[in-house]
């Protein structure tokens, strides 16, 4: 049995101390009193006074591979930004590019406090593999789309990746990923919703990304992006769309009904359509929120301790109301409100749950005076605090070091 111990522990039940967590397998056996400890049989323990714990960040939204692109293209409209400058190099790539942009990708979010991405790409089998090297919780969707050429984008090719990690790894696990609901033509999604019933398969696709994906569903289908993936049959627990940028107020009620969960992506957002969703409006009638970092070509890090500061501020911004997107709301949104989206028990420092866990040094400055933990988490934290990475129990990173793999950079 391993024990991780900290001077602090906090989920978004609260914060706790002079406690220590026990892992067995790759699970949490239990949360104890320190003193307690020599009760149990520990052959491993990793922590100490210097520490705060809280459970792995999920980015519940990411291209990783897409790291390659850092700093090609910044302050471009999204639009021309997607038709000129991305899709252009995303027609050059190469399996073994993606393999090694994806390794880079992913030891970034890891060292940066991500135990679980999801990801949306091309060649997925290559992200899946890079997930499997650095020993990342991951769901990985092979891009699907109809409505524009794009031949690494097959939507045959999708079902068939479906299929082939279906029951491949434990912490590897395939979804669906269509790409947009101006990219994806009804009959597709029928096709999706009929194949994601049949194999309990998540669908994870973007939606009212940009203004110009609005009006070009509205021109061909009559209707709102929305509205559009509730005629087709998919909008329910097993969606999770992405952005929602310009959703309206009747698409936040339908969309909060539903069940899905909605990726927040404050900072590629807010830097690709100078617009923030209206995730507080959705959040308030009830729907699921989680966080997402996109890609390092939009972002431009893979850091989810940014994304929950990002979150929390613009939001703020966008309802001109400091109330709004507290430091538990956007921590909820990076853990249990990511873990509920991917149907994980993840997210909470509790017996039985999912043993993904990050340790923080906060022997800082930024950390003075220790009179609120979650807000030094949210507001004065950094990713490079990030000291300890367990993913299913296994140390996977320490101190710039990924266990399993070695990073060339
Ligand atoms: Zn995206």
């Amino acid at each position: 049995m391993k024990a991780i111990l900290a001077k602090y522990i906090l989920d978004v039940n609260g914060v706790r101390e002079d406690m220590a967590v026990l892992i067995e397998g790759n699970k949490i056996y239990d949360v104890i009193p320190k003193d307690k400890l020599k009760e149990y049989d520990v052959d491993e323990t990793f922590g100490g006074e210097k520490y705060l714990l809280i459970p792995g960040l999920i980015n519940a939204h990411t291209h990783v591979a897409m790291t390659k692109f850092r700093g090609i293209g910044d302050d471009l409209p999204l639009d021309k930004w997607l038709n000129e400058v991305i899709w252009p190099m995303e027609k050059e790539w190469s399996k073994e590019e993606i393999h090694k942009w994806a390794l880079i990708g992913i030891a970034e979010a890891i060292a940066n406090g991500s135990t679980v991405i999801n990801d949306h790409y091309f060649f997925a089998d290559e992200i899946a593999k890079a997930a499997q090297k650095l020993g990342i919780r991951a769901f990985v969707g092979q891009t699907m789309l109809d409505l524009v050429e794009f031949p690494i984008a097959e939507p045959e090719d999708g079902f068939r990746f479906f299929k082939r990690w279906k029951d491949r790894d434990e912490l590897v696990k395939p979804v669906l990923a269509p790409h947009a609901t101006d990219t994806v033509s009804l009959d597709l999604l029928k096709e999706i919703k009929e194949f994601s019933e049949n194999e309990k398969a998540l669908i994870h696709m973007h939606v009212s990304q940009s203004r110009e994906e609005v009006l070009r569903v509205k021109r061909r289908e009559g209707i709102l992006p929305v509205e559009y993936l509730k005629k087709a049959g998919v909008l329910n627990e097993s969606f999770i769309g992405v952005h929602g940028v310009y959703l309206s107020e009747k698409e936040v009620g339908l969309y909060a009904k539903s069940g899905a969960t909605l990726v927040h992506c404050a900072i590629s957002l807010a830097k690709l359509e100078g617009s923030i969703a209206p995730i507080v409006d959705l959040w308030e009638k009830g729907g699921n929120i989680a966080l997402g970092n996109d890609c390092a070509a939009s972002n431009n890090s893979l850091d989810m301790i940014q994304e929950m500061k990002f979150a929390a501020i613009l939001n703020k911004v966008r309802n001109h109301d400091p109330t709004k997107a507290s430091a538990k709301d956007v921590f909820y949104w990076a853990t249990l409100g990511g873990a509920k989206a991917l149907k994980i028990k993840a997210g909470l420092i509790e017996k039985g749950y999912l043993a993904d866990l990050v340790l923080i040094n906060i022997n800082k400055l930024h950390f003075l005076p220790e009179t609120n933990i979650l807000s030094h988490l949210v507001y004065s934290a950094k990713g490079s605090d990030i000291e300890m990475v367990f993913v299913d129990g296994e140390l996977i990173y320490q101190l710039g070091n990924f266990t399993k793999e070695q990073i060339i950079f």
